[in-house]
């Protein structure tokens, strides 16, 4: 699945594929209001939805239909996601909630949906705040440590492997902008009377906007434009959004008032401006400073438990373990290793590996040997067999194609990215533990918690039970599922 694309295009909403998904549907007895899209995944699309029974939203993740392995999937994740819930009851475990579970027959046939509990923006939406840039360091810390929970737990207390771990399955408890955060709104959007069909357009907004009808959203956002253009100010949407209400709303009261006086309104809309500008960037800073960055490890779908019989090919590209791209046996290192990625690419803005390929093959050779680049020889106890790295290794174990540029860690942290010294040498320390090409000697999550980077030790903890151990006597399926 190319999650490049910003949305997940119509060519899936066929039988066998996505359930359409209309404003004010109701679902399960008419339990559920569908209100907006949150979101969306290769197997599913997911909605926030109006819970009338609780008078709560709720998140609903509507899978593909009828094809078997996606309900099989479903079926799977809400065993997980229950075995998860009986294990956390007091939700401390930084792992997303379900909440209840039913199918819903559809034009595209029947489709197994999940109730989750709402969460937030996830951690691809908040690189993007960044600008791709790379998120402050300190906030990086936090999130790594919610994300080591979270594995703690899952990995030590229930025996499960993620097997998917990236920035889009990693979610914030609440929206990024405070102000469309419908939690925080104790009604429904779209009230359960309102049957209005029209289909949800392809944009995953939510909250406040989809009060609006879309005219009167881009009515004001025109208007505010042109203030702030006119007043040399550098507004993004929300800045604009707020010049065209004070815009609309110095207009109203000037003219309710009787009082077109040549300038008068457009003086009292000059002060207005000049309040908003300052306000703008305290503001926005605040936001994030007080983010709440207690996230969640959601997308249980390819969730494994150990011990694990059948080694199916795992991870989404980017994220991948050596182990993995050599169709050697994996275990809970295999989600250690993701985790070293996404700690980069949360902190620079950039992927760790990037691997570019005409196909899988390449991509599996380019990306093994920018792990080398990066990392040191592969060492040939993780490829037991040595049946993958016949293929990729020339006989002096080099990687074949593929050659050693002097990349390493270190300097792109220094170098690139700017770190200052103590802040990269720490940073490697931690990166470079995860990345062990070994899986067993990556440290357990537990032990990356206590890492100094992350200030080991300071935080008062539980933890669980040791890790088991990789499985060494599995099958191999072939590759020809992975997630992409
Ligand atoms: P994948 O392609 O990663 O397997 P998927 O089809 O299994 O995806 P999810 O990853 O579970 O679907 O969800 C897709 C997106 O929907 C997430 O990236 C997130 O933005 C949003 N989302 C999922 N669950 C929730 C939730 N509980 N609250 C808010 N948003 C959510
Ligand atoms: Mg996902």
């Amino acid at each position: 699945m190319d999650r490049s694309k910003r949305e997940e295009g119509s060519a899936s909403y066929v039988h066998g594929g996505y359930h359409p998904v209309n404003r004010g549907d109701l679902l399960n007895e008419e339990r559920y209001v569908v209100q907006s899209k949150l979101g969306w995944g290769g197997f599913s699309t997911v909605w926030l939805a109006w819970d009338t029974q609780l008078n709560k939203y709720v998140a609903l993740k509507i899978s593909k239909s009828n094809d078997s392995c996606y309900t099989k999937m479903a079926l799977r994740e809400i065993q997980t996601l229950k075995a998860i819930a009986q294990a956390d009851p007091e939700d401390k475990e930084c792992v997303v909630k379900l909440l209840d579970d039913f199918i819903h027959a559809g034009p595209h046939g029947n489709h197994v949906c999940l109730v989750l509990e709402l969460l937030g923006d996830n951690l691809r939406t908040l690189l993007k705040h960044y600008s791709g840039k790379g998120i402050p360091l300190h906030m990086v810390k936090e999130i790594c440590f919610h994300i080591l929970r979270g594995l703690d737990f899952l990995h030590g207390k229930l025996s499960i492997v993620h097997t998917d771990l990236k920035p889009e399955n990693i979610l914030l408890p609440s929206t990024i902008d405070p102000e469309k955060d419908p939690k925080k709104l104790a009604v429904p959007l779209i009230p359960s009377s309102n049957k209005g069909k029209s289909p949800i357009a392809t944009s995953s907004s939510s909250g406040s906007n989809i009060c609006k009808t879309g005219n009167q959203q881009m009515g004001l956002k025109q208007k505010g434009k042109l203030v702030a253009q006119d007043c040399g100010i550098a507004a993004n949407d929300d800045v604009e959004e707020k010049l065209g209400l004070e815009a609309r709303a110095v207009q109203r009261k000037t003219w309710s008032n009787k009082k077109i006086l040549s300038g008068a309104w457009e003086e009292n809309l000059a002060q207005k401006i000049r309040e908003l500008s300052i306000n703008n960037l305290p503001e926005k800073q605040s936001t994030m400073a007080s983010l709440d960055l207690k996230c969640k490890i959601a997308d249980l779908g390819n969730a494994l438990h150990l011990p694990i019989k059948l080694i199916v090919p795992i991870q989404t590209f980017r994220y991948k373990c050596p182990e993995t791209l050599m169709g050697s046996p994996f275990s809970t290192p295999a989600d250690m290793w993701s985790v070293g990625c996404i700690a980069f690419e949360l902190a620079t803005g950039d992927f760790l590996f990037n691997p570019q390929g005409e196909n899988d093959q390449e991509r599996v050779v380019n990306h093994l040997g920018l792990m080398m680049e990066l990392l040191g020889v592969i060492p040939k106890r993780i490829d037991p067999g040595g049946k993958v790295s016949k293929d990729l290794f020339d006989k002096k174990a080099n990687l074949k194609g593929c050659r050693n540029c002097g990349r390493t860690l270190i300097n792109m942290l220094r170098d690139k990215f700017g770190f200052a010294k103590r802040d990269a040498d720490y940073f490697r320390d931690f990166l470079i533990a995860l990345l062990h090409f070994v899986p067993e000697k990556r440290p357990t999550a537990m032990q990356a918690i206590l890492h100094p980077w992350l200030d080991g030790g300071l935080r008062l903890l539980q933890p669980s039970s040791s890790p088991p151990q990789t499985q060494q006597n599995a099958e191999v399926i072939p590759e020809d599922n992975t997630t992409v």
